[in-house]
Order: C-alpha cells, then sequence, then structure tokens
C-alpha cells in the first residue's frame, strides 16, 4: 500500500516536470512591457501667453460690481450696471483675482515688471499646482 502510493507520487512529481520543464526553457516574463506603464502618465502643469489666461474677476468703476471675464479675448461686460469694455481696456480696470481653470480656485497672481508693464504677469494654483505665465507680449 504504502509503495504503492509512493509510486503515484512519484508519477505524479514525474508528469509535473514534464509540463514545467517546456515553459522554463523560454525568456521569462517580458520586462519592457510590465514597466511601459510608468511613461502614459502626462501632467496638466501650466499654460503661457496672454491668450492662455487664466479666467479674471475685474471691478465694475462704475458700481464696483464684479465683472468675470473668462477668455483673455472676451469683452467686459458689467453684470449688474451698463458699462461695458472691451478686451484692451484691460490694464484700465482693477483686476481683483484669477481662477484657475483646472481646479477654480482662486490664484496667487502679481507682476515681474510693474514699472514697464500695468497688467498680471504670472498666477499659480495653491490647489493643483497649475502656473500661468505671460512671458512674452500683450498681444500674443
Ligand atoms: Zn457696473
Ligand atoms: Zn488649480
Amino acid at each position: 500500500m504504502t509503495d504503492a502510493l509512493q509510486t503515484l507520487f512519484r508519477g505524479v512529481k514525474g508528469a509535473g516536470k514534464r509540463i514545467i520543464a517546456p515553459l522554463q526553457r523560454g525568456d521569462g516574463p517580458n520586462k519592457f512591457r510590465l514597466s511601459a506603464v510608468d511613461t502614459a502618465t502626462t501632467t496638466h502643469d501650466g499654460d503661457n501667453g496672454w491668450a492662455k489666461r487664466p479666467p479674471a474677476t475685474l471691478e465694475c468703476p462704475r458700481c464696483e460690481a464684479d465683472i468675470l471675464q473668462h477668455n483673455a479675448r472676451d469683452n467686459i461686460d458689467c453684470p449688474r450696471c451698463v458699462a461695458e469694455f472691451s478686451h484692451e481696456e484691460f490694464p484700465d480696470l482693477e483686476l481683483k483675482s484669477l481662477t484657475c481653470p483646472v481646479c477654480r480656485s482662486e490664484m496667487t497672481h502679481g507682476q515681474r515688471h510693474p514699472e514697464s508693464l500695468d497688467i498680471v504677469e504670472w498666477a499659480t494654483c495653491d490647489g493643483c499646482r497649475y502656473h500661468w505665465e505671460f512671458k512674452h507680449s500683450y498681444s500674443d
């Protein structure tokens, strides 16, 4: 009885080896295919130029209401009074804040050349790290 079990066991082991052996002769797992997943990651970390400026909230010089100018080329129309301004008048109006186009947080903004330009030149979002930089000319 014991001999019979050992013979059976040996037989199973032998069968297992015969099946596994051909697979072990291959090249093994493909390491290139496994690491390729990492390279697919992309991050949206920022934009440059006036056309890509984040949405701005300006103060109406007539009634002091907030005016949201979503795009840098949009007209600036006060939602409360009849005041209307073209996008070229942006530097004449008081900028209250810029809104992050990614997560809609209020951005930290500032100027790099306050003596030569009277407009916002950079903005950073503290929420998602999105950064906008004016960089080129106003007409860009
Ligand atoms: Zn107004
Ligand atoms: Zn953000």
